[in-house]
């Protein structure tokens, strides 16, 4: 085994216990891992800004779409009652429950309107087709206060964001760029990336559902977080004020 580039001692917020973090590769992205619960730097920047943006998340209801097996995803399903994994299947009825998982499409989500706490995605958006209708469910289905906490990379940074892939009405993709693949759990081929995004992506929400978004950069071994595209984002729903407490 390669020796080790960094290994140091500290709190891991996805198993949440004192562990050590080793990376034996310098693409900490992928490769600097908890010893004890295999989670990457992104996935425990997501858990800390849930558990210190909402504390309270065990008993709320949180909707993550295409959670993975470790990290955040696991933390979440076994410390939150009313947890609900998605992935879609295009082959089932939306809002049906397969496995484990509800069938839902980001694009047109069964929830009702402003009944979902939180919704988690850990690197989905540079995967779907139509951003656009994706956050525009997402707003309509977050209750006031409530907030989409997610990761995607933010490859392009400074530059606009720019769409890799188009899907026709009728299914059919085109490639704008060469094609890019991430491993994905629940298929051997893994998924298209669609979109570059850079930092633009805040305003492409605000313009796509009218929310504001916080981008959270976290730089900090203690609790194994360093990396490469480490940004977690967190678009919030407004809580309603009633007229008389408007600031004027
Ligand atoms: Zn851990």
């Amino acid at each position: 085994m390669e020796n080790p580039v960094l290994e140091n001692p500290g709190y891991c917020p996805t198993c949440d216990q004192e562990v050590t973090f080793i990376a034996r590769n310098k693409w900490f992205r992928d490769h600097y891992v908890c010893a004890n619960c295999g989670s990457i730097p992104r996935e425990r920047a997501l858990m800390l800004l849930i558990d210190q943006r909402f504390p309270n998340w065990r008993s709320l209801s949180i909707h993550e779409s295409s959670p993975g097996n470790r990290g955040a995803s696991t933390r979440l399903s076994s410390g939150c009652s009313n947890y609900i994994p998605s992935q879609y299947f295009a082959d089932e009825q939306p809002g049906s429950t397969v496995g484990r998982f509800r069938c839902e499409n980001l694009e047109a989500l069964t929830f009702a309107d402003e009944s979902i706490d939180l919704h988690v995605t850990q690197d989905v958006m540079e995967h779907v087709f139509h951003p656009s209708k994706v956050f525009r469910e997402i707003a309509r289905t977050l209750k006031p206060g409530g907030a989409h906490i997610f990761t995607v990379p933010l490859v392009n940074k400074q530059k606009p964001s720019k769409l890799r892939a188009r899907m026709a009405t009728d299914g059919q993709i085109s490639h704008l760029e060469p094609p890019v693949y991430h491993g994905n759990p629940i298929s051997d081929k893994g998924s298209l990336v669609t979109v570059d995004w850079g930092f633009d992506i805040c305003r492409h929400i605000f313009e796509s559902c009218g929310l504001f978004t916080h981008l959270v950069y976290i730089d900090d071994l203690s609790r194994g977080i360093r990396a490469e595209y480490i940004e977690v984002l967190i678009t919030v729903k407004p809580i309603k004020v009633a007229a008389q407490d408007a600031i004027p």
